[in-house]
C-alpha cells in the first residue's frame, strides 16, 4: 500500500501570513501529498525570551488562515506539550499516532532551514521525515550548503524547493499593525478581522 504523504509546517505563525500559505501550497502541489498539518508552537525554542501571543490566538488565526483548503489543517499537538516545542518530539509522536503508513515532509522557509543545524536532535530528526526547504534563486545556495553540511543523509533527506518565497514576515506584520499601516492582501481576510477584533500586537 501507498503511504500517506504528509506535510507539516511549523511555525509561530504570530501572525499567520501568506507567505507561510504560498510555501506550504507549493511542496502540497509538488510532492503530491495528500495533507499539511499546520502546527502552531507553543514556546518556540529558536525565540528564547520573546513575546509572543499567547498561543489560542495563534491557533485560531491558523485555523482562520487555512479553513478554505480541503487538506490544510491545525494540529494543536504543540500547544498540548508544556515547555519549548522542539521538532523531533512533535514527529516522533506524529509518527506514533499515525503509524508506519505515513512518510512526513517538514516544510522549511529559507531562514528555517539555514538553522537546521542549530535543531534539537536533527541528526535523528533526519531519519523520522523528509525536510522540504522553500527557496528562491538568490537563497539556492544557503540551502545547498545545509545539505552538505548534513552529508549523505542531508542529500536524502533534505529537498530544497523553489517557491515564490515572499518577502513577509510575521515580524513585518505586527510592526505595520502597530504602525497603523494596512496589511490588507498580507494575510487572510479572516485573521485581519480577528486581529483587529481581538486587539492583537
Ligand atoms: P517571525 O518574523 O516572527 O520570525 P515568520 O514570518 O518568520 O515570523 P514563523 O512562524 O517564524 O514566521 O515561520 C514558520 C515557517 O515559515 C518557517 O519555516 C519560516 O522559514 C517560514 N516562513 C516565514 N515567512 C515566510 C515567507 N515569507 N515565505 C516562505 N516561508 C516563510
Ligand atoms: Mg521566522
Amino acid at each position: 500500500m501507498e503511504k500517506r504523504r504528509i506535510g507539516i509546517m511549523g511555525g509561530t505563525f504570530d501572525p499567520i501570513h501568506i507567505g507561510h500559505l504560498v510555501i506550504a501550497e507549493a511542496v502540497y502541489e509538488t510532492y503530491r501529498l495528500d495533507k499539511v498539518l499546520f502546527i502552531p508552537a507553543s514556546a518556540p525554542p529558536h525565540k528564547p525570551g520573546v513575546k509572543v501571543a499567547p498561543a489560542l490566538h495563534r491557533y485560531v488565526m491558523t485555523v482562520l488562515a487555512t479553513v478554505g483548503h480541503p487538506a490544510f489543517s491545525v494540529s494543536d499537538i504543540e500547544m498540548r506539550r508544556p515547555g519549548p516545542s522542539y521538532s523531533y518530539d512533535t514527529v516522533r509522536a506524529l509518527r506514533q499516532e499515525m503509524g508506519e503508513a505515513c512518510e512526513f515532509f517538514f516544510i522549511l522557509g529559507t531562514d528555517a532551514a539555514k538553522e537546521l543545524g542549530t535543531w534539537n536532535n536533527v541528526d535523528e530528526l533526519l531519519d523520522l521525515c523528509h525536510f522540504v526547504a522553500a527557496t528562491r534563486p538568490g537563497t539556492q545556495r544557503a540551502v545547498d550548503e545545509v545539505i552538505q553540511q548534513f552529508g549523505a543523509k542531508g542529500q536524502a533527506k533534505i529537498h530544497p524547493l523553489s517557491t515564490p518565497e515572499l518577502a513577509i514576515s510575521s515580524t513585518d506584520i505586527r510592526g505595520r499593525i502597530q504602525a497603523g499601516q494596512s496589511v490588507r492582501f498580507i494575510l487572510p481576510e479572516q485573521v485581519e478581522a480577528y486581529i483587529k477584533k481581538e486587539g492583537l500586537y
